[in-house]
Formats: structure tokens, sequence, C-alpha cells
């Protein structure tokens, strides 16, 4: 099942899943960096996919990079 996406879902989503606020008054598609800005105060970019589905819901400050798998100390 394909959810479709608007960026009224997506400002909703972020909303109430996140402490970020999204930035973004357009959407195009899965691969687009939509502007969020976190709640410590920094902007940061992020596409749909990796705010939801990684769970990347904060600015690099707030929530580092992940190491990549297999580097795990
Ligand atoms: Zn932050």
């Amino acid at each position: 099942m394909n959810k479709r996406w608007t960026i009224d879902k997506i400002r909703e989503f972020t909303e109430k899943n996140s402490d970020s606020t999204l930035l973004s008054t357009e959407y195009h598609g899965f691969s687009q960096k939509l502007l969020f800005k976190c709640a410590c105060g920094n902007n940061f970019e992020k596409t749909f996919t990796k705010f939801n589905k990684n769970n990347q819901r904060k600015c690099e400050v707030c929530q580092p990079p992940k190491e990549p798998r297999g580097s795990q100390a």
C-alpha cells in the first residue's frame, strides 16, 4: 500500500512525531530534501524518507549521524 504524502501531511507528521518543524512549503517526491527547523534552532535538510523511516528527526548536532554498520565499537 502506497501512502501518498503531501506537504500538509508531512507537516502534520512532523509536528506529531518530532520536536522539529517543517519549513519547506512544497513536496515534490521522496528524493527531495525538505527543510526542517530543529528544536534547538538549527535548520537542517533531510529527505522525508530518512526523516520518517530512519528516524532522523533532528539536526546533526542533536542527533549525530550513526556510524556505518559494522564499525560499532
Ligand atoms: Zn538540533
